[in-house]
């Protein structure tokens, strides 16, 4: 089966699920009912056939995020306003601060699946793992800042 083909027979499998069912469009919310072809008739945007879940519970998921994201931005933040501008040394902290959160937000998005894979349970468990490394990171941070200042 050719990429034309499975694309062809996509959008039959579209319009058959839509003939007698009233879906939304994901982006405008018209009623999707009997189209007739693989675009929405209101706003134009293209559809396509997905599997869903109504497991997927991203709470512990964005926490991991959140946590890490919430110290980058601090890290981030004072980086740009200057603090550590005036000194290398500092900036160099700060600079390398701010990438290892970024690499813990990259290690978090890219093996998110496998993170979402895992039982509840443990997803909180690494949520709160996730914030640990992040605050001891922060305080590391602050306190190496701290001593350069001093
Ligand atoms: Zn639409």
């Amino acid at each position: 089966m050719s990429p034309a083909d499975n694309d062809q027979s996509e959008a039959e499998l579209l319009k058959a699920l839509l003939a007698e069912r009233d879906l939304p469009c994901p982006v405008c919310g018209y009623n999707l009912r009997a189209i007739a072809s693989s675009n929405c008739p209101e706003c134009g945007a293209k559809l396509d056939l997905r599997v869903g879940s109504t497991d997927l519970q991203l709470g512990p998921w964005l926490a991991a995020l959140f946590a890490g994201a919430l110290p980058l931005g601090i890290v981030s933040f004072v980086l740009v306003i200057g603090l550590g501008a005036g000194d290398p040394i500092l900036f160099a902290v700060f600079f390398v601060g701010a990438l290892a959160y970024t690499m813990l937000l990259a290690v978090l998005v890219r093996k998110r699946r496998a993170f979402w894979k895992q039982p509840r349970k443990r997803q909180w468990w690494l949520a709160v793992c996730s914030a640990i490394v992040s605050l001891v990171l922060l305080l590391v941070v602050i306190i190496m800042s701290a001593f350069l200042l001093v």
